[in-house]
């Protein structure tokens, strides 16, 4: 599990990897159609385009900030930046991933087959080269999953689902039933076990399945539209693909019955079920665990973590109860539908029309391109990564960003050495894991090393399967191993950052670092408002509702006295109420238990950036610029992290699956609690903006 800054959910099945994975693949951006964006010819590709991170023209000052402070920063932004067609929602964090891809694109390019190229450049542009080739794709039409539904078709029992389940597994992930993997020992975070979890649905939640309002029934009725138009195209009659349809419903309706909701989820003793294997067979005797292990040829082990035993309790029951014809049908959609971005058109459209524009609201389908380099990002990412860092991160942006880290986390042991709240018996053990955490910063150290997966320049969809065999092997490969500290989650041209908690490290890629965000030739005001939040952000998830319960090892143990965690709790519950009151889309409210961790961590994270920033700049006198002091210039920087335009589609799936606030109240929901900010712009005591002081809440 981890906990990142800025998630993207994914917006198109084409993702067939753990879930921590998916965040990589942030399906973003374009302002320019296809054919209008041209790839540069010159031999150097382009530099990255250049905008301030603090920017005057993207504020809107006929709003007063202390009535909207985030209208008041970003108005002139929303306003000059409508929601390109092919996207589902528009920020200052998707234009700069989208710079990064139009970026990628000229260095894929140039690595394409028939150049001059070295071993890593030969693989990624070997990928992007395949992904692009349509009409090798259009002539295969459904070929690459056919040996797949072949074996679907040929099984005789249900005792024969198991090592089936097991080898699609490693080419579709968890959309086959469940997800399997290594983790780190919760109780021992620098041991690697196995885990398996809940997983098999076609729809973005179990919630989905469940929810009776108007909404969720009409979210059902386009589902099963959309499974029997997806059986259609694999060959099926209309009448039975609209049959077969109603069969997979039903099939992940009990499934989905079965699953922890995303709040539960959050606890992390929720998902903590160690049992020796050999006891699998009492809790879901429906498969042959001994005949799954061995046929993803997992290393020797005993113990595994069974998240979610409710789950496999009923996955199990159910696979006696159904017929196999109906299981045969399950097979079938999941490996089409997770597969269908990498198909023919017929199929890459009608992913694209159910889960893109219908679940999320784009207009349009992004050009290829775009899609074959977020490809190259997800699956050979720190080989893309490489090329990509020696342009974008240089020595002195490592040296000043690392700097910064350090400030904040100076800032954060000061801050704990004075909270008034809380014993110095849990104060020390705070600041032990605050000295624990690692920071990461740009990129790896080492680099992961892609040569033994075989990419090749005309099999797009053969390079995806094997793709994902070599990362699944690769996680596999991790059980009984020592925990490798270095390992990173993103890939270097990510925007986004995360913290780990069983890692307990902080992870900045080169992605995040860049301009508008980290702006090397502005001063400390507005990067200590944004980049300086965001290294805050990242820290304080050590010590949200959620990280603060596992110490500084990375090990789930309690390290707290009973009467601070309970004014902890009493503190978290101030943000939670605060939260609750939002509404996201139409009468959707923020549920504001599953955002708690993610708005502990913007109060904290803002609150140890304004320390750094006034320790960094004490001997310094600064200066107005643009007509704001310092102080508001810290302000409004922060606030432009997040100028963002979001459809309503978008912000409904959002509402039900993504931990962190919409951006207008990760804005808003922070200064409203800072009393910094109502004196840098002298609010008065009954402006929106501003609390009144016992109603302030202040968690670290
Ligand atoms: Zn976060």
């Amino acid at each position: 599990m981890t906990w990142h800054y800025f998630f993207r959910l994914q917006s198109s099945k084409g993702n067939m990897r753990s879930p921590v994975l998916v965040l990589t693949v942030s399906l973003l951006v374009a302002v320019l159609a296809r054919g209008q964006n041209p790839a540069p010819a010159a031999a150097e590709p382009p530099a990255l385009p250049y905008t301030p991170s603090l920017d005057p023209h993207a504020m809107d000052t006929s709003v007063e900030p202390c009535v909207d402070f985030y209208q008041y920063s970003c108005g002139g932004w929303q306003k000059a930046n409508p929601i390109p067609a092919d996207q589902t929602s528009w920020s200052v964090y998707g234009k700069l991933y989208e710079d990064n891809l139009v970026f990628l694109r000229a260095m894929l390019e140039q690595a394409a087959p028939g150049t001059e190229r070295d071993s890593v450049s030969q693989k990624i542009g070997d990928f992007y080269a395949a992904c692009m080739d349509e009409s090798a794709m259009e002539k295969r039409g459904l070929s690459a999953v056919q040996p797949d539904l072949d074996a679907i078709a040929g099984l005789r029992s249900v005792k024969e689902i198991t090592p089936l389940v097991a080898r699609l597994q490693f080419t579709y992930g968890e959309t086959i039933l469940f997800s399997q993997g290594s983790a780190q020992d919760p109780d021992d975070s620098e041991r690697q076990i196995a885990e398996l979890d809940q997983g098999g649905l076609g729809l973005p939640d179990r919630d989905y399945y469940l929810e009776q309002d108007a909404k969720s029934k009409e979210i059902r009725e386009r589902y099963l539209e959309h499974v029997a138009k997806v059986f259609a195209l694999a060959g099926e009659s209309q009448e039975a693909a609209k049959k077969n349809a109603q069969t997979v419903l039903r099939i992940e309706t009990v499934l989905a019955a079965a699953q922890l909701t995303q709040v539960e989820r959050r606890d992390p003793y929720k998902l903590k079920h160690k049992l020796q294997v050999a006891d699998l067979s009492g809790i879901a005797p429906n498969l042959d665990w001994r005949v799954y292990y061995q046929e993803l040829d997992y290393p020797s082990f005993e113990i595994v973590n069974l998240a979610t035993p409710d789950y496999f309790r009923a996955m199990s029951r159910l696979l006696a109860s159904e017929p196999l014809a109906n299981w045969q049908t399950y097979l079938r959609f999941h490996v089409v539908d997770s597969f269908s971005p990498y198909l023919s058109a017929a199929f890459v459209d009608e992913s694209f029309e159910f889960y893109r524009k219908y679940l999320r609201g784009a207009k349009e389908q992004q050009p290829r391109w775009k899609r074959c380099v977020q490809y190259t990002d997800r699956d050979l990412g720190e080989a893309l990564g490489q090329v990509y860092v020696a342009k974008v991160f240089s020595p002195e942006l490592k040296a000043s960003t690392l700097d910064m880290v350090r400030r904040i986390e100076d800032a954060m042991g000061e801050r704990i050495r004075s909270l008034d709240w809380m014993s110095p018996e849990t104060k020390q053990q705070a600041l032990t894991k605050l000295a624990g955490i690692r920071n990461k910063i740009g990129y790896p150290d080492k680099w992961r090393d892609y040569s033994s997966v075989r990419i090749v320049s005309t099999d797009f969809a053969g390079d995806i399967v094997r793709a994902n065999e070599f990362e699944r092997r690769r996680d596999i490969n991790k059980v009984g191993k020592p925990v490798d500290h270095g390992e990173w989650e993103i890939s270097p041209p990510t925007v986004d950052a995360y913290y780990d908690p069983q890692m307990n490290d902080i992870n900045f890629p080169a992605g995040v670092l860049q301009p508008p965000l980290y702006d090397a030739k502005l001063d400390d005001a507005p990067n200590y408002g944004d980049t300086g939040g965001t290294i805050g952000h990242e820290l304080t998830h050590g010590f949200d509702d959620e990280g603060s319960q596992f110490d500084a090892k990375g090990n789930l143990k309690n390290w707290w006295t009973k009467e601070d965690r309970a004014k902890f709790e009493a503190r978290t519950q101030c943000v939670e109420d605060q939260y609750a009151q939002y509404v996201v889309v139409d009468d959707v409210h923020i549920n504001s238990k599953l955002t708690l961790g993610e708005d502990v961590a913007d109060f904290g994270g803002e609150i140890l950036a304004y320390i750094a920033w006034q320790g960094a700049t004490k001997d310094k006198t600064l200066p107005p610029r643009d007509g704001l002091t310092p102080e508001q210039r810290f302000f409004v920087g922060f606030a432009q992290w997040a100028c963002a335009n979001e459809r309503p589609e978008e912000l409904r799936v959002r509402a039900v699956t993504d931990p962190h606030s919409p951006a207008k109240y990760r804005i808003n929901g922070v200064v409203r609690n800072m009393p910094e900010f109502s004196q840098a712009f002298s609010c008065k005591s009954s402006q929106p903006m501003v609390k009144s002081p016992e109603k302030v809440c202040k968690v670290w």
